[in-house]
């Protein structure tokens, strides 16, 4: 048996073709291929604005920025998540907070977030970054009323869940990312996620206000609009206009941009998310079928309606021992995360074990099984037949 790594890219014909053709066009980058990225990414999400970048970390960067994150700015995030979504917090000077999470759902726990919120005085926190981990969507309804209680902007890390969903109190279908609720929120396009570009990342939002600021960010803070300049029209070096070439940088920006032909290449991808979504959810369904009634596995919800499968997570007895199995067996199941909280750069602030049990026990146990829409069913029951050997080899 070939390799089976936690999850991979599915690059079609159709995609080589998309990229080839914009690499014999005009543009390399800054041309057409950005803007229909991002037209058809906001309809595909149901948001009104998306802006393409180089990858989900500038994304979150450029979120913290646009929102106005500054030093000693306290913003609340989860510590089972990829060290990027709380970085962001850093790049601004601003200081993470981890809050637990739900030992159930593996998300923000939105009561243990009250608690923390309660105990300070209004103010002391900015924001809050609940990430949809493994696909699940955050209850954001919920996640927004409580931030409007105490002030709060809510960047939504959607990384694992383009296409994902929750129900909201009217019974409503909420697709993550889409900008009812959260301020901002973010993608990425990384291999291992739904749609891949290589490198790439989207934010969404219904915030014109914050749209047009993402815009200026991405590109080294510069603006290009007759209306928006602050220089008077002789020094820009014009008589009764602002001269053709002009343009003025008006803030401190990034060249946070995408490419053309890796837009080519997520806009391509994009047009088969949903067909990707229902193998992932017939992948996990397989999965919960051939675990449900096994001891070894703590009891699984079966397949979760709106989840997007980023990743199937299961916790177990003896992870390391099925961790190094499956490698030998030349599967390599991967751990998502290693708690945030206790990476070194982050016990510098004070974080350290014991503070976050549910996490930390939930650490103990998890291993993200292959999935991806690629995965065969002849290679999704090796899978299976070699964890179900393992455990009846030593239990
Ligand atoms: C992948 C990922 C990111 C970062 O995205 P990049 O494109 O790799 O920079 C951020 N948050 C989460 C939850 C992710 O999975």
């Amino acid at each position: 048996m070939k390799a089976i790594p936690y999850g991979r890219q599915n690059i079609t014909e159709e995609d080589v073709k998309a990229v080839v053709e914009t690499l014999k066009s005009d543009y390399l980058t800054q041309g057409p291929k950005i803007a229909a990225f991002e037209t058809a990414f906001a309809k595909y999400i149901g948001s009104k604005y998306a802006i393409a970048l180089a990858n989900g970390t500038a994304a979150l960067h450029l979120c913290t920025l646009a929102l106005g994150v500054k030093e000693g700015d306290k913003v609340i995030t989860t510590p089972i998540t990829f060290a990027a979504s709380a970085n962001c917090v850093r790049y601004c000077g601003g200081e993470v907070v981890f809050s637990d999470i739900d030992p159930e759902t593996y998300l923000l726990d939105i009561d243990k977030v009250r608690t923390l919120l309660e105990a300070s005085p209004k103010g002391t926190y900015k924001g809050i970054i609940p990430v949809d981990f493994a696909g699940r969507a955050n209850n954001l309804e919920a996640f927004r009323a409580l931030a409007d209680q105490h002030d709060l902007w809510i960047i939504e890390d959607a990384c694992h869940s383009p296409g994902g969903s929750f129900k909201d109190s009217n019974h409503k279908t909420q697709n993550c990312g889409n900008g009812n609720y959260a301020d901002l929120a973010i993608f990425s396009f990384h291999p291992v996620k739904h749609i891949a570009s290589g490198e790439g990342g989207m934010i969404t939002t219904n915030d014109e206000k914050l749209y047009q600021k993402l815009l200026q960010l991405r590109t080294h803070g510069i603006v290009k609009n007759n209306n928006a300049y602050t220089n008077s029209i002789a020094l820009a070096g014009g008589k009764e206009t602002y001269p053709g070439w002009y343009m003025e940088m008006q803030n401190l920006g990034f060249n946070y941009r995408l490419t053309d032909f890796q837009a080519a290449l997520g806009l391509s991808q994009l047009s088969r998310s949903d067909k990707g979504i229902e193998k992932r959810r017939e992948i996990a369904s397989n999965y919960f079928d051939a675990f449900k009634n096994k001891s070894f596995i703590k009891g699984q919800s079966g397949v979760i309606e709106g989840h997007a499968y980023h990743l199937y997570v299961i916790e177990v007895q003896d992870r390391l021992g099925l961790y190094n199995h499956l490698r030998d067996k030349n599967i390599f199941a991967q751990i998502h995360y290693i708690p945030c909280h206790l990476m070194p750069y982050y016990q510098q602030f004070g974080w350290k074990e014991g503070d976050m049990p549910n996490a930390e026990n939930y650490y103990k146990h998890c291993i993200s099984l292959p999935m991806y829409p690629i995965l065969t069913d002849e290679e999704q029951a090796y899978v299976i037949d070699s964890i179900n050997l393992f455990y009846s080899e030593k239990y």
